[in-house]
């Protein structure tokens, strides 16, 4: 796949609606020729937006899109030699198989005995030959799921998009029409840009998954990188079944989390804060002895496997598994050292540029960041090493607007459902089960994230206030 061009390439492209707040944010993205690649991400992140974009549908606020090399950013659709297969097949009802097939074709005026043959060799390709003659209304939906495709390729685009469009099949036929996608992209050996929110349907069908939240690239790769590695803990959640953990590099190849130091493969500096992902089906259940032990909450038969849930202390873990264990019974978990996907910790999480202004008459120092105008005790503020009321500090204190970075451990926050009672007021975005407590961003009405650690559980959407704590902020003069 590496050695293959590059054919269509996004640059910087940044989309708005309205002028309102980027729903794309600086994507950029190289695709290959004959690349199947999958867009992939949760409801209202962007996909459809990215995708609309590469077809024409809609154009980049800002940055570029190339086509073997030229900018196509702003070629209408018609123009691209781009095929879309949307959501709703938008076939004609009025018309039968053929002419809905070889509607784009009598419009080139391609000859009748050309357009026969492109009609013929597409209806084979999506496996109805013979159709021809059928009205729309007769055909099952994956029959007309399949014309909308035979339709979208008949004139052999260099490209073809598809929009969710197996999300209007019922279960068997998607998994049907997954693995005829799959071959139909072999045949043709064009590129396939496929959108879908359903992890299990980009990993079986793509050569290349790219992950979005949120407007913004997350990770791209083949379907085990995302798997094996994924770059965060959004994707490490997203994707599959994840245990993730915060903790820290205790030494090398050690890192400690859910309350134990593990030896593991990744070589990163002692003391750094980390995420450690592990999957469900990579825990073994040992005899004795055993790097965790636990109690099984739960024990459920998923057909092929169990999935069980055992709180070890304080951390519930999943754990996947062939044999029936118990609930209420006690079982060792052992981790071998490379099923542990050691993530840094995010370092930018609840970072804030600010300034300082100065101190009042209670002694206390006005911060500026964010949302916020607070007053926090002059020990918060830090100057290099130092700290408070050093001399040199002071100084620094009292000069006006002193720019400063603003920060606070998720943990330190505290999550309320009177909103007014908190610092700031905002809807919780996206939420993670961190072994021991959910990770929760919220987002401002100034679009302004804040991250806060919170045992119980919310719903996404919920409009909470944030309370941070003055005595929690660190202040780092610049
Ligand atoms: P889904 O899986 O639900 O289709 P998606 O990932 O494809 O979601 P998009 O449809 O690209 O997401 O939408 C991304 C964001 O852009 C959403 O917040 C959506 O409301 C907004 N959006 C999309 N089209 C428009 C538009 N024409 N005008 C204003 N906002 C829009």
């Amino acid at each position: 796949m590496e050695n293959r061009k590059t054919l269509i390439e996004l640059k910087n492209v940044r989309k708005s609606f309205d002028g309102k707040t980027n729903v794309i944010e600086d994507v950029s993205l190289k695709i290959m020729e004959g690349e199947f690649v999958t867009l992939l991400g949760p409801s209202g992140c962007g996909k459809t937006t990215i995708l609309r974009m590469i077809g024409g549908f809609d154009k980049p606020t800002e940055g570029e899109i190339l086509l073997d090399g030229s900018d196509i950013t702003l070629l209408p659709p018609n123009e691209r030699p781009i095929n879309t297969v949307f959501q709703k097949y938008a076939l004609f009802p009025h018309l039968n198989v053929y002419d809905n097939v070889a509607f784009g074709l009598k419009m080139r005026k391609v000859s009748k005995e050309e357009t026969d043959k492109l009609v013929k060799d597409a209806l084979e390709l999506v496996d109805l030959e013979g159709f021809e003659k059928r009205s729309i209304a007769t055909l099952s939906g994956g029959q007309q799921q399949r014309i909308a495709i035979a339709r979208a390729i008949v004139n052999r685009p260099k490209v073809l998009l598809l929009d969710e469009s197996l999300s209007a099949l019922d279960y068997k036929m998607r998994k049907e029409m997954q693995l005829e996608l799959k071959q139909m992209h072999k045949t043709l050996g064009i590129t396939f840009i496929f959108v879908t929110h359903d992890q299990e349907e980009a990993l079986t069908m793509s050569d290349k998954i790219v992950v979005i939240a949120d407007g913004e690239i997350q990770q791209v790769g083949t379907p085990e990188d995302i798997y094996n590695e994924p770059a965060n803990v959004f994707v490490a959640d997203f994707i599959g079944e994840s245990n993730i953990f915060n903790g820290v590099m205790s030494g090398k190849l050690k890192a400690s989390f859910a309350g134990t130091t593990f030896d593991c493969v990744d070589d990163l500096e002692k003391d750094i804060k980390i995420d450690a992902v592990i999957r469900p089906e990579d825990i073994d259940i040992v005899k004795e002895g055993g790097q965790l032990k636990g109690e099984v909450l739960s024990c459920d038969f998923k057909g092929t496997f169990y999935i069980m849930f055992v709180q070890c202390g304080q951390y519930e873990m999943e754990v996947h598994c062939f044999d029936y264990y118990e609930p209420g019974s006690e079982i060792c978990l052992n981790i071998d050292p490379d099923m542990i996907h050691i993530i840094p910790y995010d370092t930018s999480i609840n970072h804030y540029p600010g300034t300082i202004n100065g101190i009042n008459d209670a002694g206390l120092v006005r911060v500026k960041f964010a949302d916020m105008d607070r007053r926090v005790a002059r020990d918060r503020i830090h100057v290099g090493e130092r700290t408070g009321d050093d001399e040199s500090v002071l100084d620094v204190i009292n000069k006006p607007d002193t720019k400063v970075i603003v920060n606070f451990e998720p943990s330190a926050a505290t999550l309320t459902d009177d909103a007014k009672a908190g610092d700031i007021c905002g809807n919780i975005i996206s939420f993670h089960y961190i072994g021991d407590h959910y990770s929760y961003t919220v987002r401002s009405e100034s679009e302004e994230d804040y991250v806060v650690d919170d045992a119980d559980l919310w719903n996404q959407g919920d409009y909470v206030g944030v309370v941070i704590p003055e005595d929690s902020l660190n202040i780092t003069v610049l």
